[in-house]
């Protein structure tokens, strides 16, 4: 069926909805929250419609229909569970030119009530034309996904300098080039960022001195890619990912996910292998300054978490020096990613009732870490950068008393197609790494919450190690 696209300002005026079930409902809440003046006709209601009739001061009219009620109304929506009624209210609102949807079966009225994408002011509005009910609401689910929630607020602030910027830029095409920089550019996303007050006084400033075909100004976003799965990205994440102009990623990063960076971005690869760091540190904190300087969109991506053994700490605190703006998005860090895929609650009621994130990161040759602190039971520890010292890690562990029968797991490219899970105790684990061709980033999980990933995995248990 062909249909009208069409918004229609329904506040005040009245509506009928014939039928008070769960169907009935959810279309009067429609109603209800667009200002309408509804009457619902039944003679029974379900606790859903009662209780949005007594929020909304709505009246129910306990009876069954009779043709008289359709008299004036600007909708009619029948939601009775019988064909026949509905086919008759139907007919007599067609007959009176008054717009009728019919809940079962849309074919028999002539109004579909879409399934919407609510960014208040924004509305998306998606319907399949009675094709497919359930294909509109994952196109719907995709279009929410790939819609900032904070689109409303962009909204809302661009209508308040709509007037002014007609006035202050009478050349269509210009304002038009002028509106797309403020959607898209730095302003926008310090909306998404929350920083309402200052992307207006950013608007106020871009307007007066109508800076329409400036570089834009430049910034840099941290954000965390998570563990390796792309399905574990934020939405947030993704969407800066495909408007960045810059991408300085590091090994972490895999290749899936950088699949899904803008295709024509600059890319610089920050590198971060054990001890052959590609880019110093120092060096990446003024790269990424440089490049927003230059009023690049600069998406600095990471593995995991940014603030979880990431240093993402130090890179804004020279950005902040440096006066370059910046947002963090975080990411699933390797502990939280490798634990679920895994089978491993990192707590457990009969088990641990904390988690420790330690990095395992060999420096001189040994791992200084607080090992009285660590060395007890009912906590799980994850090591960080643990692989080249596992052995000292299990033998540091035991010789502060922590039972050499603990149970200990390793987790290689967790949350990724090649995962692999090795499950030992404190005394058995370096020797069955030692004896498995262990690649990839890897973690290493120490505590009795092990003990339930014979119970728990779900995840690609055929392709794992045998343990033991
Ligand atoms: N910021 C990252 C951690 C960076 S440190 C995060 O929040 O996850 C690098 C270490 O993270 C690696 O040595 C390894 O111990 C761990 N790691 C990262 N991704 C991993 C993965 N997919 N599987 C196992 N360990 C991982």
């Amino acid at each position: 069926m062909s249909l009208f696209p069409l918004f229609v300002d329904i506040k005040n005026k009245p509506c009928l909805i014939v039928g008070g079930g769960k169907i009935a409902a959810r279309k009067l809440k429609m109603l209800c929250h667009s200002g309408a003046q509804v009457t619902v006709i039944a003679p029974q209601c379900c606790t859903a419609t009662q209780e949005l009739c007594e929020q909304y001061g709505v009246t129910i009219e306990r009876r069954n229909f009779i043709d008289e009620d359709i008299v004036d109304q600007c909708l009619v929506i029948a939601a009775t569970d019988s064909p026949e009624t509905n086919q008759r209210i139907s007919h007599i609102a067609q007959a009176k030119n008054i717009f009728v949807n019919v809940t079962s079966d849309f074919t028999k009225g002539d109004t579909v009530l879409p399934s919407v994408i609510n960014r208040d002011p924004i509305q998306i509005a998606v319907t399949t034309g009675g094709a497919s009910p359930v294909l509109a609401r994952l196109l719907k689910s995709n279009l929410e996904r790939a819609t900032p929630t904070a689109y409303g607020q962009l909204a809302t602030l661009v209508e308040q300098y709509r007037a002014q910027a007609i006035t202050m830029i009478p050349d269509e095409d210009t304002r038009r080039r002028f509106w797309e920089e403020v959607l898209q550019g730095s302003i926008a996303e310090m909306v998404f960022a929350g920083r309402i007050s200052e992307a207006e006084n950013a608007l106020k400033f871009k307007l007066e001195n109508q800076q329409v075909d400036s570089a834009g100004v430049g910034e840099v976003y941290l954000v965390g890619a998570g563990p390796g799965d792309p399905d574990l990205l934020t939405f947030r994440a993704l969407r800066l990912m495909q408007q960045a102009d810059a991408v300085v990623y590091d090994r972490l990063v895999s290749d899936e996910i950088m699949n899904l960076v803008r295709k024509d971005a600059e890319m610089v690869y920050a590198g971060k292998e054990r001890a052959n760091h590609a880019i110093p540190q120092e060096s990446i904190n003024h790269l990424l300054v440089r490049l927003a300087k230059q009023g690049k969109r600069v998406l600095r991506l990471k593995g995991g978490d940014p603030f979880i053994f990431g240093r993402g700490g130090e890179e804004i605190e020279t950005l902040m020096e440096q006066g370059v703006h910046f947002q963090v998005v975080p990411g699933i860090t390797a502990a939280a990613g490798c634990a679920s895929y895994a089978g491993i609650p990192l707590t457990h009621r009969d088990h641990a009732q904390a988690c420790i994130f330690v990095t395992g990161h060999l420096r001189d040759g040994t791992v200084n870490l607080n090992w009285n602190m660590l060395a007890h039971s009912s906590q799980t520890l994850v090591f960080y950068m643990g692989l080249v010292g596992l052995e000292i890690i299990c033998q540091k562990l035991a010789e502060h008393g922590m039972p050499i029968d603990t149970p200990a797991a390793l987790v290689s490219k967790g949350t990724r197609p090649d995962q692999r899970v090795l499950i030992g105790n404190l005394s058995s684990l370096p020797d069955l790494v030692k004896s498995h061709d262990v690649h990839g980033p890897t973690l290493i999980i120490v505590g009795s919450v092990v003990t339930l990933h014979s119970k728990l995995h779900w995840y690609l248990t055929e392709r794992e190690f045998k343990a033991n």
